[in-house]
């Protein structure tokens, strides 16, 4: 009974480190699809994907609760979004696709979490940075479009990032990995990764398995970041994204 736990809670966060995932083709014109989630799913999704995350390689002592970038919205979470190589057209692309994921998440989530595109890496304090090209693709897969995009501590790691002592991010930067040059980076995979930067550990129903962005996705991190960092899953009040 342990053993088949700890191999289903393996395989959920092996999962949740594909990046792309299947989410290229549900949802490639950009809008929200339309799996929903109730309070009682929102919650459970919040617990599932961020609660219960526990780091595997480098566990961390930390308060009971959600863990997240901390004091939002007054304190921007910093995206650097490098610029990208005179004429890559792909590069262009992807800068493209991260600076419209920040605007959909910031109207989206307005009120709860501001993210604040930057052109030189920040000099204090921990942010986000957008890699061009530099998904993971685990050694012997050619399986392109299901590795075409990551969240993770390096560019072409695929290792998954980490809460800090105080339900922070201790990971720095926190890498957005975009295309591997052999897939299609759509503009859902992008939100979608942002939601594994924001701290959205896992997949769940709307966020990866199904569809890759959701009205489910939006609730669920509207919850994650219209409650304090460090609320247990009993205390957390189920909020809603704006249209
Ligand atoms: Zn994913």
């Amino acid at each position: 009974m342990k053993f088949s736990l700890m191999v289903a809670t393996l395989f959920t966060f092996a999962l949740s480190a594909c990046g792309g995932g299947n989410s290229g083709s549900s949802n490639s014109n950009n809008q929200p699809t339309i799996t929903t989630a109730t309070d009682t799913e929102i919650i459970a999704n919040v617990k599932s994907s961020n609660i219960d995350f526990l780091p595997i390689i480098y566990p961390v002592n930390r308060p009971a609760g959600t863990w997240r970038w901390p004091s939002t919205p007054n304190q921007h979470v910093l995206v650097y979004i490098p610029a990208p190589a005179s004429g890559n057209a792909t590069e262009q692309d992807y800068a493209s696709k991260a600076q419209n994921a920040i605007t959909q998440i910031n109207t989206k989530l307005r009120n709860f979490l501001v993210l604040e595109p930057v052109s030189a890496i920040p000099v204090n304090g921990n942010f986000i940075q957008v890699g061009y090209g530099t998904s993971f693709v685990p050694v012997g897969s050619t399986d392109y479009q299901s590795y075409c995009a990551n969240v993770s501590e390096g560019l072409n790691l695929g290792n998954v990032i980490q809460p800090d002592s105080q339900n922070g991010i201790k990971s720095n930067p926190v890498y957005v990995n975009l295309g591997n040059g052999h897939c299609d980076v759509t503009q859902a995979i992008v939100v979608h990764e942002f939601g594994h930067a924001l701290g959205l550990a896992n997949h769940f129903n709307g966020f990866g398995i199904g569809d890759s962005t959701s009205t489910a996705f939006w609730d669920v991190l509207a919850t994650l970041y219209g409650n304090p960092q460090s609320t247990t899953a009993n205390n957390l009040i189920v909020r809603h994204a704006a249209n």
